[in-house]
C-alpha cells in the first residue's frame, strides 16, 4: 500500500469545465466596511452584510422592488438618453457599454409608485451607471419628475446615489444643479412633500443640489455624504481627516440630514412619512407645514 502517495494539486478553475473543481464568479464578494469575504446569498435581498450591518450598493432596479408596493411603478420618461454636448473622447463608448451592463438608459430611474397605498413620484439614481453622475439627462429625468410631481400632486420621494456632476459633460453638467433646485422650488410653493434618501455615495453636485433640498432628509447606515472628496479636502488643508469624515453618522451629528434609517426599516418609515405629510390631494398637511 502506498501510503506515502504524492497527491496531484488540484487547480481551482473559474471556468464552466467538467472535470475538475470549479467555483463560479459572483459567489463571495468583499464587503467594503468589514473586509470580509461575505457569502452572496448571505446577504439577503436586502444586501446586508451579515457580519457588520453594512448596507451594499443596490441597483435601480433592486431598490424598486425593496422599496415600492409590488406591480405599482410605472416609468417616466425612459426614452431620455444621455447626449455628447462636448463629443468628449471615448463617452458615447463608454455610455453604450454601461447600458448593456445595467439596462438603464441613464444613471437615474424616475416614474410613479406607491408607498404603502400612497401615490406617489418616485427617483432613484444608481450608482453602477457612471457612478450615478449628473449628466444633461438626469439633470433632465429629475426636472421633469418634480414637474410631472408637482402638476399632478404628488409627493417626491427621491434616492440619491452619485459621484457629483458628469466630467464628460462639463458645464452642462453643473447647469443641472440649478435646473433642478427650480424644479423643487416650484414643487415646494405648490406645498408638495419632497423627502430624500441619501444613499452610499452622496456627494459632488447631487449633494450640492437636490440631495440636500428635502422637506425631510433619511440616509442609510455608513453613507458616504459630502460634496469634495476625502483626499482632495485633505490635499487642500494640509491636514488629515477622522475616518468617519463624511459618514452619515457624522453628517447627522452635525444638523445636515434627520435620521438614518437602517434598509429593512426604510420601506415602512417612508409610508409613515408619506402618511403623517401627505394628505389624499397630494399636498403637504396644513399641520406639517
Ligand atoms: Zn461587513
Amino acid at each position: 500500500m502506498r501510503l506515502f502517495k504524492k497527491r496531484p494539486y488540484i487547480s481551482i478553475q473559474k471556468s464552466t469545465s467538467q472535470n475538475g473543481p470549479s467555483v463560479p464568479d459572483g459567489m463571495f464578494e468583499k464587503c467594503p466596511q468589514c473586509k470580509q469575504s461575505v457569502y452572496v446569498k448571505s446577504l439577503g435581498q436586502e444586501r446586508i452584510c451579515p457580519n457588520c450591518h453594512y448596507a451594499f450598493r443596490i441597483r435601480a432596479q433592486e431598490r424598486l422592488a425593496l422599496t415600492v408596493d409590488p406591480n405599482s411603478f410605472s416609468e417616466w420618461d425612459g426614452e431620455v438618453h444621455p447626449s455628447d454636448p462636448l463629443q468628449f473622447p471615448g463617452y458615447e463608448e463608454k455610455i453604450q457599454n454601461v447600458q448593456i451592463n445595467t439596462g438603464l438608459r441613464e444613471a437615474v430611474l424616475t416614474g410613479q409608485a406607491r408607498f404603502n397605498s400612497i401615490e406617489s413620484a418616485i427617483g432613484i439614481m444608481d450608482s453602477h451607471f457612471i457612478m450615478g453622475s449628473m449628466g444633461q439627462a438626469v439633470g433632465e429625468k429629475i426636472t421633469r419628475l418634480f414637474e410631472r410631481a408637482t402638476e399632478k400632486n404628488l409627493p417626491v420621494v427621491l434616492f440619491t446615489a452619485s459621484g457629483g456632476a458628469r466630467m464628460q459633460e462639463g458645464i452642462f453638467s453643473l447647469m443641472q444643479m440649478a435646473k433642478t433646485s427650480a424644479a423643487i422650488k416650484r414643487h415646494s410653493e405648490k406645498g408638495l412633500f419632497y423627502l430624500t434618501v441619501i444613499t452610499d455615495p452622496t456627494t459632488g453636485g447631487v449633494t450640492a443640489s437636490f440631495a440636500m433640498l428635502g422637506d425631510i432628509i433619511l440616509a442609510e447606515p455608513g453613507a458616504l455624504i459630502g460634496f469634495a472628496g476625502k483626499r482632495v479636502i485633505e490635499q487642500t488643508i494640509k491636514a488629515s481627516l477622522p475616518d468617519d469624515f463624511q459618514m452619515a453618522e457624522t453628517v447627522l451629528k452635525n444638523g445636515f440630514i434627520d435620521q438614518i434609517v437602517e434598509r429593512e426599516k426604510l420601506k415602512s418609515v417612508i409610508g409613515q412619512l408619506l402618511e403623517l405629510h401627505v394628505d389624499p390631494e397630494g399636498t403637504v398637511k396644513e399641520e406639517s407645514k
